[in-house]
C-alpha cells in the first residue's frame, strides 16, 4: 500500500481549482443543459451503435443529465458551504471523521473512481459543522478530478478555513479506469494522503491519526 504524500497540484489550475468553475455556455436547450446532446450521438456511432436505435433514443439526453450531476462541484462554492458553519471552540484535541463515502470522475478516462476519505484536524480555536466535511468532499469530488489533487483540495481548504493546528486527509479508491481494463488489478485500491501542520511535524499525532482511520475494528 503506497501512503505517499500528495504533492499540491492546486497551483496549476489558476485559482487554485477552488472556486466555481466556469461551466459550459455551449448549452442549446434547458433540458440539454451540457450542450452535448449531438456529441453522444456522435460517440454512439464512432463506437458502431446506431444513435437511432430504440434503446439508444433518450441515451445522449440521459448523458448529459447524468453528467451535468457528476460534475455539479463545478456549481458548488465551498466557501457558502462552510462559511455558516465555523464556530469558536477551545477544543484542542483531533477531530476525526472517517468511512466518508466519495464517488468521482478520473480526469483522464472519464472512468469513476470511488471509495471513502478520512479527514482530521486539531483545532485552535475553531471548529467547522461535522456535517459540513462530506459536502466539502462533494464540491472537489464532483468534478473532474486526479485523486492526488482531490486529496489536496480537500486538506488545502481546511486549511485555509479553519487555520487548524493541522489537517490530515486520507482517500482511499478503486479506479474503473484500472479495475475494467486490467486483468491483475481488479483488486487495487489506491491510497493519498494530504499532511498539514502537525500532521506532518508531529510523528504521534500522525501516527494516531492513521492508527484511527486503519485501524478497523
Ligand atoms: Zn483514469
Amino acid at each position: 500500500m503506497v501512503l505517499a504524500e500528495a504533492r499540491s497540484q492546486a497551483h496549476r489550475n489558476g485559482d487554485g481549482g477552488r472556486g466555481v468553475g466556469p461551466r459550459s455556455r455551449r448549452a442549446r436547450s434547458p433540458e440539454d443543459r451540457l450542450g452535448i446532446e449531438p456529441h453522444v450521438a456522435a460517440l454512439l456511432e464512432a463506437v458502431g451503435e446506431d444513435p437511432a436505435r430504440e434503446g439508444l433514443a433518450r441515451t445522449p439526453r440521459r448523458v448529459s443529465e447524468a453528467l451535468h450531476w457528476l460534475t455539479r462541484g463545478y456549481e458548488m462554492d465551498y466557501r457558502k458551504i462552510i462559511g455558516g458553519a465555523l464556530f469558536n471552540e477551545a477544543h484542542e484535541s483531533m477531530i476525526v471523521v472517517r468511512d466518508i463515502e466519495l464517488y468521482s470522475l478520473c480526469e483522464h478516462h472519464m472512468l469513476p473512481f470511488f471509495g471513502r476519505a478520512h479527514i482530521a484536524y486539531v483545532p485552535d480555536g475553531r471548529i467547522v459543522g461535522l456535517s459540513k466535511l462530506p459536502r466539502l468532499v462533494e464540491v472537489f469530488a464532483r468534478r473532474l478530478q486526479v485523486q492526488e489533487r482531490l486529496t489536496d483540495q480537500i486538506a488545502d481548504v481546511l486549511t485555509e478555513v479553519l487555520q487548524p493546528r493541522g489537517v490530515g486527509v486520507v482517500i482511499e479508491a478503486s479506479h474503473l479506469c484500472m479495475m475494467m481494463r486490467g486483468v491483475e488489478k481488479q483488486n487495487s485500491r489506491t491510497v493519498t494522503s494530504a499532511l498539514r501542520g502537525v500532521f506532518r511535524s508531529c510523528a504521534m499525532t500522525r501516527d494516531e491519526f492513521l492508527r484511527l482511520v486503519h485501524g478497523r475494528p
